[in-house]
């Protein structure tokens, strides 16, 4: 777009005033994530969510019909490229690059600049079985390939009713993942079995890893327990042969170490 004199002169004007040009030139400070010849990458000051970062030209172009197509391909590129690296660095499968060209746009800033958003706190998946729901897991599934240990997590965190599955039924999980794609894609390589004793591990602590807060915390939340643990060693002990969650708890001590150490820091000696 050739420009005429007095456009280049308002422009001229424009880049006296503009913040984004008093950073380019060194004149006021800002929070650089990355810079090459041609771009700058800056944290947003007013921060929309955290992450928000923009891309910022070098050259002040006021709208985006302005910039020469090889900067904007190239400024696509990048835009590409940061949207990835915040997926990775704050850790969520959803990043938005948000263009506003033009005042009518809602463009704030008269230097031209593409917005990038991560959001960690909206859901991987929303709440709810939905046609929608199902929609977002295969494309959010066939965007990672295989799901990044960060992701599962938020996953499994997610969705009570699959993690269940996966402590109680591994088995019947990893029989049914030929026929579910979805599912498929989320435990690509992801060994299901060692997944689930994790998650066991994580549900049932052994007393031996807890600290006594910790200890005296979690007997406090079982309340059979408790009571058993004080009044009735017996009993607690049949209970540990048939319930395979009392048994891993006390794995590796003595059930009267326990009490010993529970009563101590329960302060109830
Ligand atoms: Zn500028």
């Amino acid at each position: 777009m050739q420009l005429t004199a007095e456009q280049q002169k308002a422009i001229d004007e424009q880049k006296e005033h503009c913040p984004f040009c008093k950073i380019i030139r060194g004149e006021i400070a800002a929070q650089k994530v990355y810079e090459d010849d041609l771009f700058l990458c800056v944290l947003d000051i007013n921060p929309g969510t955290e992450g928000h970062t923009l891309l910022v030209p070098k050259e002040h172009y006021p709208i985006m019909p302005l910039i020469p197509p090889e900067t904007l391909s190239k400024m696509a590129t990048l835009t590409a490229q940061l949207c990835g690296a915040l997926r990775k660095a704050i850790v969520t499968g959803k990043v938005q690059a948000f263009i506003a060209n033009g005042g009518a746009a809602g463009q704030q800033s008269s230097h031209f600049l593409i917005h990038i958003l991560p959001d960690k706190q909206g859901p991987l998946f929303p709440a709810g079985e939905s046609e929608q729901t199902h929609q977002l897991q295969r494309m959010l599934a066939s965007r990672f390939g295989s799901t990044s240990k960060d992701t599962l997590t938020k996953i499994i965190a997610e969705n009570p009713e699959l993690k269940r599955m996966i402590i109680e039924q591994p088995d019947e999980l990893i029989k049914n993942l030929p026929t579910a794609p979805d599912l498929q894609k989320i435990f690509h390589g992801v060994d299901i079995k060692v997944l689930s004793q994790k998650l066991r591990e994580q549900e049932a602590p052994k007393a031996t890893q807890l600290s006594d807060e910790q200890l005296v915390s979690f007997i406090n939340s079982k309340e059979k327990l408790r009571e058993l643990l004080l009044n009735d060693i017996e009993s607690l002990e049949m209970a540990i042969e048939t319930q395979p969650k009392l048994k891993h708890f006390f794995t590796g001590t003595k059930i009267a170490n326990i009490r010993e150490r529970y009563l101590r820091a329960s302060g109830n000696v």
